[in-house]
């Protein structure tokens, strides 16, 4: 009897000291579970935080790649019309110049003797009004052609008079 109670106040101890570990090892788990359960939730948070930011990145390039094409379209359009108002300036010029040289010589060829392109007109044919330089005139006279030679009409010394020009009009009136 005396054997069987201390076997049964042993095996209660053991058994006590069984659901103490059993007791603790529960504990554990709890708390082994509970920190596996914050560490899912930290995962999960930091997942979803990485995506969020994933996809912030990808909206700010949309938006750089957007406004990088942009600002490359406005320095295209800008070169571009820098380009027609230089073409539209240099063929202004270019047209000016033409047309005002065109007018020195259309002037030059107007106030020049028809007969040797070089001298000045300086006297005009009264019977036809047509101007020469005297040299050419006078050549005419002497060489006793006498016909004007822009039309053919004949002329004498006496048809012939200075005119008053820019290059002459210090000599007056004839
Ligand atoms: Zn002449
Ligand atoms: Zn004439």
């Amino acid at each position: 009897m005396k054997a069987y109670v201390a076997q049964a106040i042993k095996t209660s101890s053991e058994n006590r000291h069984h659901a103490i570990t059993i007791e603790k090892t529960l504990l554990e788990v709890s708390d082994a579970e509970k920190e596996l359960k914050w560490l899912r939730s930290a995962v999960g948070s930091s997942e979803k935080e990485y995506e969020q930011n994933q996809k912030k990145i990808a909206e700010l390039r949309t938006e750089l790649e957007r406004e990088r094409s942009e600002k490359r379209k406005l320095e295209e359009a800008y070169e571009e019309v820098k380009n027609e108002v230089m073409e539209l300036t240099s063929e202004n010029e270019e047209a000016t110049i033409q047309k005002l040289q065109d007018e020195i010589k259309d002037s030059k060829a107007i106030l020049k003797c028809g007969v040797c392109f070089d001298r000045p007109k300086e006297v005009v044919i009264t019977k036809c009004f047509h101007l020469f330089c005297s040299t050419c005139i006078q050549r005419n006279l002497e060489l006793r052609h006498r016909k004007c030679p822009g039309c053919g009409t004949p002329f004498g010394q006496n048809d012939v008079r200075e005119i008053c020009n820019s290059f002459r009009f210090s000599h007056g009136g004839a």
